[in-house]
């Protein structure tokens, strides 16, 4: 695996020094050097660096302002980062620690003893990145309706407070369509619930498709899905599920299933309106609206503001 090392110090003779130890016992893939720590920012903002030896004194920014501005950015927080300090500058290893170094180095250096502490914090700094591609996998799969690979109602009840409170805050608009497949107990009776999941797969996708990047498509459960629109008038929202109802009603379905006509029936809610004052309102508003549109014979999209919209 590819590592890349950063050598941060003002004396040349130093960094050929440092860079001459990590080759012959290949640690680093890549030594990259730097004269100060303004220089050395800039190397680490543009390139994947996954360790920093640095010395606490040089001119224009030193080791010091250079760890300070290397824990304040997010990105750049975890990378390790060891000090190089003199013999005898106990103060300098003591601030730097508490500043945030991972460990430090004395001058002049021991070979044996730098290689050991570079390898133990390379190996730390790995073990770190798993585990945050661990975190980050679980929180997807945390996130995801594994059926259709839309997000779960989980999901959606986070990202339905965040976005009606932001729409509360602001005064922009929000919409929520829920949709729902028509008749879908009959093609679980006529395909079993094994074709009923391969339909619910390809609708998901059909549904999906309709949407812009920013809205969020959700599988709200059984045959409901759920779409969160930020920032989208009425007039908007009806043509989004005007979109959706269409695009359902034209697909068609591989295999043995050519013959399945799908249509949804589609409710739809947008904040600000009266009555509305917390996600329950909204979700109970875009559900009656759902139910309105089951109730005048599906395959249609029923909204607060504008009316019906029938199918042809
Ligand atoms: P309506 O037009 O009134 O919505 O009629 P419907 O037949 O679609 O009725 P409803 O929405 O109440 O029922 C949805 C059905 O979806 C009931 C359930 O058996 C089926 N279902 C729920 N989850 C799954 C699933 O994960 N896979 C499959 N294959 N079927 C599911
Ligand atoms: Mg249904």
């Amino acid at each position: 695996m590819e590592t890349n090392i950063l050598i941060i110090d003002d004396s040349e003779t130093i960094r050929r020094e440092i860079v001459q130890i990590l080759k012959a016992h290949s640690l680093s893939t890549f030594c990259h050097e730097a004269g100060d720590g303004l220089e050395g920012l800039k190397l680490l903002l543009g390139i994947k660096i996954d360790l920093v030896l640095c010395d606490v004194e040089m001119p224009r920014m030193d080791g010091f302002r250079f760890l300070s501005m290397v824990r304040a950015r997010n990105e750049l927080r975890d990378i390790p980062v060891i000090l190089l300090t003199g013999k005898d500058d106990r103060g300098s290893k003591i601030s730097g620690l508490e500043q945030g170094a991972n460990d430090y180095i004395t001058k002049p250096f021991d070979d044996g003893e730098l290689v050991a502490r570079v390898k133990v914090h390379l190996k730390i700094k790995r073990l770190q990145d798993q585990l945050r591609k661990a975190n980050e996998l679980l929180t997807e799969v945390s996130h995801t309706d594994h059926l259709t690979g839309l997000y779960n109602r989980r999901y959606l009840m986070d990202v339905l407070e965040r976005e009606f409170s932001r729409a509360r805050r602001n005064g922009g608009f929000l919409s929520l369509l829920i949709i729902d497949i028509d008749r879908f107990k009959d093609i679980n009776d006529r395909y079993g619930h094994q074709g009923g999941d391969l339909v619910l797969a390809e609708a998901a996708s059909v549904f999906r498709d309709q949407l812009r990047s920013y809205d969020i498509a959700v599988r709200f459960g059984g045959d409901e899905f759920v779409a969160v629109l930020p920032g989208t008038a009425p007039s908007e929202a009806m043509s989004v599920a005007e979109r959706v109802r269409k695009a359902i009603e034209e697909s068609r379905f591989p295999g043995d299933m050519t013959q399945i006509r799908l249509t949804f029936s589609i409710g739809v809610a947008v904040h600000p309106a009266d009555g509305i004052e917390t996600v329950a309102d909204f979700i109970r508003e875009a559900d009656c609206s759902l139910y309105r549109a089951k109730g005048q014979g599906r395959n249609r999209i029923e909204g607060p503001f504008l009316g019906a919209m029938a199918s042809a």
